[in-house]
């Protein structure tokens, strides 16, 4: 089976081509690495955006948390 790799013109190359059939650039090295860090960047962005998403539910969590404690010991307190 061949291996498939992505060219940094972001189409899938066979990883055997030394040229990009799409663009023409050389396939190798510095390119990959370039797609791989575009990638990653990708990446922790969408990773980062959950990570937000994720600390404001748990904020809203705390915050209905919150009011219903202070219900209760507003209950409590007379
Ligand atoms: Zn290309």
């Amino acid at each position: 089976m061949d291996f498939i790799t992505f060219c940094a013109c972001g189409k899938p190359v066979d990883e055997t081509f030394i040229y990009c059939p799409w663009c023409g650039k050389q396939n190798r090295d510095h390119d990959d690495k370039d797609v791989l860090e575009n990638v990653f960047s990708q990446l922790e962005e969408k990773q980062a955006n959950d990570r937000i998403s994720r600390v404001k539910k748990i904020e809203s969590k705390i915050e209905a948390l919150e009011k219903e404690l202070g219900l209760l010991s507003k209950l409590s307190g007379k």
